[in-house]
C-alpha cells in the first residue's frame, strides 16, 4: 500500500476533523459530541476498527470510540484476548455523533444519518490507508458498503477476511450486550483470535 507522507496525511486528518466537528447535516445529532479526532488511534494504524455510533454513557462522554460503557470494557477484553494493543489501532464509528431515541436512550442510526456520515469515513480510510478494516455489527458493515460494494452477510461471514478496496476487509459482531446474545463473548475471543492470526500470517 502507497504511504500518504506524514505531514500530508496530518493536515488533512486536522481538516476532517474540523469538518466533522462543524458538521450539522443530521438534525438528531444537535448537542452531541462529534467522535473523531487523535484519540479515536494513530493514524498508522495498521487496523481501522469500525463499530455503529458512539454510546450514550460510552463515548459521547468519554470523546472516544468504544470506551466508558458496557461495550467499550468487553471491546477492551477482545482486543485483549487478540494480542491487540488499542494504542496502536484506530477505532471509528460509522457515524460520529451519539444517535438517541424520543426517550433519550441510544437508538440505531438511521439509514440516512449512515449516508450522511459516509463520506467522512471514506475520507478517513483514505487518509489512513489502513491495510484492515475490521466492522462490528451490520450498520458497520453496510456502512462501508456504501464506499465501495462488498458481498458480505454478517452472519454468514464473519471473520472471513475479503479484498475489499485496496485493503482487506473483515466482518466481526459489535461488542454491545445485545449482539453478545447472537454472538456469545467466548466465540467473540476466538474472533479476534483469528483476526489475529490472519494479521500475522497475511501482513
Ligand atoms: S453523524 Fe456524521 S453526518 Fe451526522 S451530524 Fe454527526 S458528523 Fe455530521
Amino acid at each position: 500500500m502507497e504511504q500518504v507522507p506524514y505531514q500530508t496525511r496530518e493536515l488533512a486528518f486536522a481538516r476532517l476533523v474540523d469538518d466533522v466537528q462543524a458538521c450539522r447535516r443530521c438534525p438528531r445529532m444537535e448537542g452531541r459530541r462529534r467522535v473523531l479526532g487523535r484519540a479515536n488511534g494513530p493514524l498508522s494504524a495498521r487496523l481501522l476498527f469500525i463499530a455503529e455510533a458512539p454510546g450514550r454513557l460510552g463515548a459521547d462522554v468519554s470523546g472516544v470510540p468504544l470506551t466508558g460503557d458496557r461495550a467499550g470494557r468487553t471491546f477492551a477484553a477482545l482486543l485483549e484476548a487478540g494480542g491487540f494493543e488499542r494504542s496502536a489501532v484506530f477505532v471509528t464509528n460509522a457515524v460520529a455523533c451519539n444517535p438517541r431515541d424520543a426517550g433519550g436512550r441510544n437508538d440505531r442510526p438511521t439509514a440516512r444519518e449512515v449516508a450522511n456520515c459516509g463520506p467522512y469515513l471514506a475520507r478517513l480510510m483514505a487518509i489512513m490507508q489502513p491495510d484492515w478494516v475490521v466492522t462490528l455489527g451490520a450498520v458497520a458493515l453496510d456502512a462501508v458498503r456504501r464506499i465501495a460494494p462488498h458481498g458480505l452477510v454478517l452472519a454468514r461471514d464473519v471473520g472471513r477476511p475479503v479484498a475489499w478496496n485496496g485493503r482487506r476487509l473483515v466482518a466481526l459482531y459489535h461488542p454491545a450486550p445485545r449482539a453478545l446474545i447472537h454472538r456469545p463473548l467466548p466465540v467473540q475471543r476466538g474472533d479476534y483470535q483469528h483476526l489475529a492470526a490472519l494479521v500475522a500470517t497475511e501482513g
